[in-house]
């Protein structure tokens, strides 16, 4: 992922599509929510690293195996192999904290919504008798297993130093490749989604489920004994940070997946005494509390600490209420009041805050507010825009990303990131200075905070993609 001071861009190539697109009436919605889950959840597969792309599955994105060479580990003469995962973003980073959002959201999908998914992607694994979800979500897990040290603490991503040219191929990218330093943050999200996985591969493969059981353990008892280690990039490295303050959230996350994963009190106890500090009721790769609650509360195994459940569900349910006032004040019909950086992936979280409170507590109110969200991303809103590619005519045709620019053609089924009030790019600069904050979006190949996608924005999409096509079916 760009971040704000990272690229020098030159202000070219707008080519804006603003044709208005009217909502699809009430029997069709359904029917397009479900059409959208397979180019969406393909796109993760697309994103793969480090694997050969066939043409037979890819088509104009088949690409050899990228970024197969063993990796330094930053500041020594350590090499490690680290091949794998999927590319992040418009970049061909691999970064754990919000490799780890996407597969809370995926895993929690299928959980949500298992018929929603189908063996039916058109991947390389396609036939073989798992939902294609669960084959994409595990290519990522074994990538996120090799990024874990001997003493359980998980590196935070692994990049180059700085991005290459905007249409470079993923094999193009050759630049020597960094693993960077461990941080609490990434080992608490890879414990949790370890510990989230394991039930759900042991019918699987009981073998793997056992692995990623192992793993999360050992991450979880290094963070035991480590103080928060924040991550923050090093002189001279521009890829994406992804840096966080806070581990306590993440703590939290790990205690819940674990006490879910194993039934043992050690857990439950530590997810309680952990709640008040680590509880943030959202769902960004920063702010994890949220995916803790849901897999605590939803998971298969009831939460035996009736005082610490109440809490929860009383927090989604007051979240959800104040989404569906905001939502319903709203002239656009959605939660956001501001469009910050991925302001789709903001309103998208908020759609997945209401899709679990109506698990907590059926209620038309979420679903009619979820109902609306959804319908401002797919070109409802004031640019008339469909915000996944490939999906409307209004689709974005030069999303910032590298595979797409090198192509000369949109990756289908990826969200972009949406208007965003910041104008942290030069064509945002340019082009979008004195419109309102809504309309702050451009389809340019240079916008980066407007228009560039992400694995973690995809996911959240598929999420509510998944659930929603139930709900409307
Ligand atoms: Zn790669």
């Amino acid at each position: 992922m760009e971040s704000v001071t990272n690229q020098e861009i030159s202000p070219v190539c707008f080519g804006m599509h603003t044709s208005k697109t009217r909502f699809y009436s009430d029997p069709q919605r359904g029917l397009m929510t479900q059409s959208l889950i397979k180019p969406v959840g393909r796109m993760f597969y697309l994103q793969r690293c480090g694997a050969t792309l066939d043409a037979a599955f890819a088509g104009a994105f088949s690409h050899p195996a990228c970024h197969t060479a063993p990796a330094r580990v930053f500041g020594s003469d350590i090499f490690l192999h680290v091949s794998g995962g999927w590319h992040d973003a418009g970049d061909y980073g691999r970064y754990v904290v919000p490799a780890c959002k996407a597969v809370a959201d995926l895993l929690l999908a299928f959980r949500a919504a298992p018929e929603a998914f189908g063996d039916d992607w058109d991947i390389l694994e396609s036939g073989n008798g798992v939902a294609d979800v669960l084959d994409e979500v595990r290519f990522e897990l074994e990538w996120l297993i090799k990024m874990q040290r001997d003493d359980g603490g998980v590196y935070h991503k692994v990049t180059c130093a700085y991005f290459p040219d905007i249409t470079a191929n993923p094999q193009d990218e050759t630049a020597e490749l960094y693993i960077f330093p461990v941080s609490t943050a990434a080992t608490g999200d890879f414990s949790a989604v370890m510990a989230m996985a394991a039930p759900l591969y042991e019918s699987i493969d009981r073998t793997f489920a056992k692995k990623c059981l192992r793993a999360s353990v050992n991450a979880y008892e290094f963070l035991k004994h480590t103080k928060p280690l924040p991550f923050h990039n090093p002189s001279g490295v521009i890829t994406g940070e992804y840096g966080d303050e806070s581990d306590a959230d993440e703590r939290y996350f790990a205690a819940c997946a674990l006490y879910q994963a194993t039934g043992q009190s050690y857990y439950l106890a530590d997810a309680a005494a952990l709640y008040q500090g680590g509880r943030s009721s959202d769902f960004g790769w920063a702010d994890m509390g949220g995916y803790g609650n849901a897999v605590l509360y939803f998971g298969p195994r009831a939460c035996e600490d009736d005082f610490l459940a109440g809490r929860i569900r009383a927090d989604l349910l007051s979240t959800a209420e104040r989404i569906c006032e905001l939502t319903e004040k709203s002239p656009l019909g959605i939660s956001i009041t501001e469009f910050l950086w991925g302001s789709n992936m903001y309103l998208l979280n908020h759609t997945m805050t209401l899709l679990l409170a109506n698990d907590a507590q059926e209620n038309e109110r979420y679903l009619s507010a979820a109902r609306a969200h959804l319908a401002y991303i797919l070109g409802n809103n004031p640019l008339g825009v469909n915000f996944i590619t490939g999906a409307a005519e209004s689709s974005p045709r030069q999303p910032h990303h590298r595979p797409s620019a090198a192509a000369g053609r949109a990756m289908p089924g990826m969200l972009v990131g949406g208007p965003n009030e910041g104008l942290h790019d030069l064509a945002a600069k340019t082009l979008l200075a004195g419109k309102p904050a809504s309309e702050r979006y451009i389809d340019s190949v240079e916008s980066y905070s407007t228009n560039e996608t992400a694995i973690y924005w995809n996911s959240v999409l598929l999420y509510v993609l998944a659930r929603m096509s139930k709900l409307d079916a």
